[in-house]
Parts: structure tokens; C-alpha cells; sequence
């Protein structure tokens, strides 16, 4: 397939290249090697497998950026957008507009979301999934009455986007660097089990952080706060998974305390961890919220969504009086073409049982990843299901990390390239989140392909 679809457009490499170093400015890009790597071009894909200008053909380990779940070149997903984009491919949804797709899509969505969670807010990603979020929030307290509840609880090393607000949200320091924030969010300490202090058991570091997040609402007052927002598990800060029992106990102290509970399933949302959306089914939380994107659509459109519980909406939808409107909303919110991509793309997540693909071939992919730890910079092997890190180290006993200069994330993930898998690379991290219609056969090829990576960078670092 992939061979078919270069005859039909081949691409020139070197003159995009120019074109793109003269025209595009990249997002999350560090220039002080962007000029002189050049770019990857990627032109084709298929299944588990995208193929660059070259015609080199990688094994794609990120899905894209945490998002092709269901996998590459799927045709009846491009079918159902060309039909919608052919019929009618965009009209309003403010007001009292709508669109079978969007219309089609909120009610699969309260079908399959946690019982409370009926109604769907449209919005464009993820970033504006959570922006749209907190003005909702906002507007909720405002409604009832209590406009002193504004703050927003987030954690270090969160991401939740890069609009001002999501990137106010977001916990990761080298993310903002340089760049201000808004003065809402509250960040407390991430939960890394790995990191923990030491001599602590997981149990003590539940309680050390809930603790915190006790203290937290003391010291600012709960009059003050309006939300918690959390990933059930933090995914670009470093894939990681909190103590058993953390986000259920976090849970009901924000309930105690009148603070809405926000999960961002934008990275776990969709089958990720074996389920379409992991907050009640593996972390047995029933957030006031949950924010989804990405595998809403496995990327083939760009589409984001709240989920707001029932409680929630009937204040939201309380009607002002005369004149008055919830005035927030996207012209793209309820997109008809990225909406029809949604539909088809779950419907193939239930037909094809990628979910149940995902709690069989899952454990697998943890336990043979788990192979790699003797390798000399593998200080953590972490994660669940098809949401997986490697933490690089310069010392396993001291966890000390190597210098920001050896690039120890990017040497892995180049050495992984030139034998056919891509992985990411995110500072001393590397990143695996595939499609989650890999198979164990295909676990097998990639942890060879890894072992040899490994070994290369160990190798390159001496
Ligand atoms: N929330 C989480 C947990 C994410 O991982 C991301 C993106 O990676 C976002 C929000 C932002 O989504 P988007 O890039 O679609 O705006």
C-alpha cells in the first residue's frame, strides 16, 4: 500500500527541506540542531509502519504523537470524512445548530463514558480541551455564587497543552521556559514512585502526597479553589504511574472540599490502557470531568472534548435570563468531518476488540520492555499497557542522571531509527506509545531492535 500510494506522489526531499527550514516554524523544536539535522520527512503510512521522503519504512512506537490508535491508512476512516467533507463539511453549532456527526458523536460518547458523564463540550485538541475547561469551571462557580473559587490545582510536570491557559496548567519547567504563565494554578509535586524520597514504601509516599495536597488547601483556603486537574497517568512529564490508590484518595478530599475533580484523558483516553477511558475502570475515580482528544479520532482529524457530568450541566445550562448566553465555544466545536472521523474510528475500536488487544498484548509489552533493564544507562522501565518509558541514568544505584549534554533520550531514539522503530525522546526519557494494534510478534521485533539501541548507546557514550 505504502509502495502505491509513493507512485501516485513521490516528493521531492531536498526542496521541501528548504521550504520547510525558510517557511515553517515547528512546534517543541530546539534550533540549536534543527538547522543542521535537517527534517524527516514523513510522506506514507500503513498499519504500524510510516515511511520517509527516502523511502525508508520505521515501525512507528509514539502513533504519531500518542494518538494514531487505531493505526495508519485507514481507509474507511478517510471514506467517512470525504463523504461528510463532500456533503457538508462544515456549518455552524452555535445556538440551536447542529450536525448529525457531532450530535452522533456526544451520545456515543455519554454511552461509553462513566454513567454520570452525559454531555459533550466540543472543542479543537487537547490545549483547548482544558482551556475550555477552566473558563466552564469559572463559570460554574460564578453561577453558584462562589466567585472566589478560582484557583486550579495542577502537578509538577503535567501537560495539558499550550494554550496560555493549559500551558499555565502544565507542570513541566522546560516547557514554559522563557515563556509567562497565568497566576490561577497551584502546581503540586508530580507522584513518581521512582524518584520518591528515600526509605519511603508506596503506601507512606501516597499519604506523603495526599498529605501535601491536604496542607495545599488549608494554606489557600477551599473557597479559593475550583478544580484538581490530573493525567490518570502523567504521560509527557514522564510516563508516570502514581501509588496505588492516589487519584481515588485525591478524589474524595477534593470532593470534601468542594473542588472539582478534572482527569485529562486526552493520552489515556481511547484504549490506551485497555479501556475508553481509564479514570473509573483502572483508577476507580469518577471525575466531575474528563478532557479527551488525541485517540478521539486516532488523529485522523483534529478533535477535542469535555465531558461534563450531569451535575455540572445543569448549572452550565441553567438559563441566564433575558439576552443571556453560555457565551464560550469554537467555530470548529462539533466539526462535522473531524466528528464522522471520531464515529468511525470507535466503531473500529469495537469491532476490532483494540481495547482487548491492548489488556492482552499489553502486559506483554511491559514484561519484555522489562528485558532491557540490564542494559548500563536503564535506570526505570515504567508505565502500563501500550503508555511505556525508559528513564536513562548515569548511575543505577544513585539514580544520579547523565549530563544534559550527552543526550542520552536522543542518542537512543537515533540508534532505534537506524534500525527501523521510532521512539521519543524527551530529555534522559525515551517514550513508547504505539498504535495499539501492535502485536506480540511485533513486541518481539521492537525489543530487539531496542536491545541494540541500548547497546549502541552505551557504546557511543564511553
Ligand atoms: N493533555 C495531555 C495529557 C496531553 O498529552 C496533550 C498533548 O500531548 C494535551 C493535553 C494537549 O493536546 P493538544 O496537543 O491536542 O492540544
Amino acid at each position: 500500500m505504502m509502495a502505491q500510494q509513493q507512485a501516485q506522489a513521490s516528493y521531492d526531499a531536498q526542496d521541501l527541506w528548504q521550504k520547510d527550514r525558510n517557511h515553517f516554524v515547528h512546534p517543541f523544536t530546539d534550533f540549536s540542531v534543527f538547522h543542521e539535522n535537517g527534517c524527516d520527512l514523513i510522506t506514507d503510512s500503513d498499519g504500524i509502519y510510516v515511511e520517509d521522503a527516502h523511502g525508508n519504512r520505521f515501525i512507528d512506537g509514539i502513533a504519531g504523537l500518542w494518538c494514531v490508535n487505531v493505526g495508519h491508512g485507514r481507509a474507511e476512516i478517510g471514506q467517512a470524512m470525504a463523504e461528510q467533507a463532500t456533503r457538508m463539511a462544515y456549518f455552524s453549532t452555535f445556538n440551536n445548530l447542529s450536525n448529525a456527526p457531532a450530535t452522533e458523536l456526544a451520545a456515543k460518547l455519554a454511552e461509553l463514558a462513566p454513567a454520570h458523564l452525559n454531555h459533550v463540550f466540543y472543542s479543537c485538541g487537547g490545549s483547548t480541551a482544558n482551556d475550555a475547561t477552566i473558563r466552564l469551571v469559572h463559570y460554574y462557580f460564578n453561577r453558584l455564587g462562589k466567585p472566589s473559587k478560582k484557583r486550579i490545582l495542577s502537578r509538577t510536570n503535567a501537560y495539558h497543552g499550550t494554550t496560555y491557559m493549559a500551558a499555565s496548567l502544565t507542570g513541566i519547567a522546560s516547557n514554559n521556559w522563557q515563556f509567562d504563565t497565568l497566576d490561577l494554578v497551584t502546581h503540586l509535586s508530580e507522584a513518581n514512585c521512582y524518584r520518591r524520597p528515600e526509605g519511603m514504601s508506596e503506601a507512606e509516599y501516597c499519604d506523603h502526597l495526599t498529605d501535601e495536597l491536604e496542607q495545599t488547601i488549608d494554606r489557600l483556603g477551599a473557597d479559593n479553589i475550583a478544580a484538581f486537574i490530573a493525567e490518570p497517568i502523567m504521560g509527557a512529564g514522564g510516563v508516570l504511574v502514581a501509588p496505588q490508590g492516589y487519584h481515588s484518595r485525591v478524589q474524595a478530599i477534593c470532593r470534601a472540599n468542594d473542588i472539582l475533580f478534572i482527569a485529562d484523558e486526552v493520552v489515556t483516553g481511547f484504549g490506551r490502557l485497555g479501556h475508553f477511558f481509564a479514570s473509573e475502570a483502572v483508577f476507580e475515580t469518577q471525575p466531575d470531568i474528563i478532557n479527551v482528544a488525541k485517540g478521539l479520532s486516532s488523529g485522523y482529524a483534529p478533535l477535542g472534548a469535555t465531558l461534563i457530568s450531569d451535575a455540572l450541566y445543569e448549572v452550565l445550562s441553567t438559563p441566564q435570563g433575558p439576552g443571556g448566553v453560555l457565551s464560550t465555544g469554537f467555530t470548529y466545536s462539533g466539526h462535522p468531518v473531524s466528528c464522522a472521523a471520531a464515529l468511525k474510528n470507535i466503531e473500529i475500536i469495537e469491532r476490532e476488540g483494540i481495547c482487548e488487544n491492548v489488556l492482552d498484548v499489553g502486559p506483554y509489552l511491559e514484561s519484555q520492555l522489562k528485558t532491557l533493564a540490564s542494559h548500563e544507562t536503564v535506570g526505570d522501565i515504567r508505565g502500563s499497557h501500550f503508555m511505556m518509558a525508559i528513564e536513562n541514568v548515569a548511575d543505577k544505584t544513585t539514580k544520579e542522571l547523565l549530563p544534559v549534554e550527552a543526550r542520552v533520550g536522543d542518542r537512543v531514539a537515533a540508534e532505534a531509527q537506524k534500525r527501523g522503530l521510532i521512539i521519543r525522546p524527551v530529555g534522559h526519557l525515551n517514550i513508547i506509545s504505539p498504535p495499539l494494534i501492535w502485536t506480540r510478534q511485533v513486541v518481539d521485533e521492537v525489543v530487539a531492535i531496542l536491545d541494540d539501541a541500548f547497546a549502541a548507546t552505551t557504546r557511543s557514550l564511553k
